[in-house]
């Protein structure tokens, strides 16, 4: 958890608000279903943005493929875009879904029996590399490290580059408000929870309703 000055949080709130009001426009004027799921794609381009302008700037990341210590970690996903996957893995047909569906099953189990600081492998991670990439939630997009081996160590301190961090916050959290001012549900789940609520075959026309029932 960063700690953030009085100045810093001002400023990472401004940026919300900014974020927010342009969201909630932009989805107040097309609101059809198609453009409500598919702006989540908005919000990773400028994250994806964001990291790769600050590592022009700095140092490059230690994060390689296959490594994927930051895929043992809690990460979650705000309900639009567990929407957006569940929306592209369907393509895959109903028995991929089922398999999916029950490895989120397992991997739910797992984690209640593990507790909420067991390091468990996300359940898209296949081989050590995202089986998701192109379709990862904000959370993992934002994710860096300047140290494998401090993320290896499971150290207390990752170190990271606080402008990636602080700007990906303001287009997560601004995004949200947006979702929420256009009158939908923006609430950050952990991702196996999210995607067991997103592949309800009703939770994408009943989010989109205002009617979303949350997963306990
Ligand atoms: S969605 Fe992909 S990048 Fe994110 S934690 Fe899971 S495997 Fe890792």
């Amino acid at each position: 958890m960063v700690t953030l000055s009085k100045e810093e949080a001002a400023a990472l709130q401004a940026s919300i608000g900014q974020v927010s009001r342009r969201v909630a426009a932009a989805l107040q004027a097309a609101p059809a279903r198609e453009h409500v799921l598919q702006f989540v794609t908005h919000l990773h381009a400028g994250i994806d943005k964001t990291v790769a302008q600050a590592m022009q700037r700095g140092l490059p990341p230690a994060c390689q493929p296959g490594c994927d210590s930051c895929c043992h970690l809690r990460v979650e996903a705000s309900q639009a875009e567990a929407l957006h996957i569940a929306r592209h893995l369907r393509q895959g047909g109903p028995q991929q879904v089922q398999r999916l569906r029950q490895r989120l099953l397992w991997r739910q189990a797992q984690g209640q029996a593990a507790g909420p600081l067991a390091r468990l492998a996300c359940v898209f991670l296949q081989d050590g590399l995202c089986s998701i990439y192109a379709l990862r939630p904000a959370s993992c997009r934002k994710a860096h490290s300047f140290s494998a081996a401090a993320c290896r160590s499971q150290a207390a301190e990752i170190p990271q580059d606080l402008s990636i961090t602080l700007a990906a916050e303001a287009l997560q959290g601004g995004c949200a408000a947006g979702y929420r001012q256009a009158g939908l549900a923006a609430a950050a789940l952990e991702l196996t929870a999210a995607m067991l609520w997103a592949l309800d075959e009703a939770a994408e026309a009943a989010w989109l309703a205002g009617r979303d029932s949350m997963p306990d």
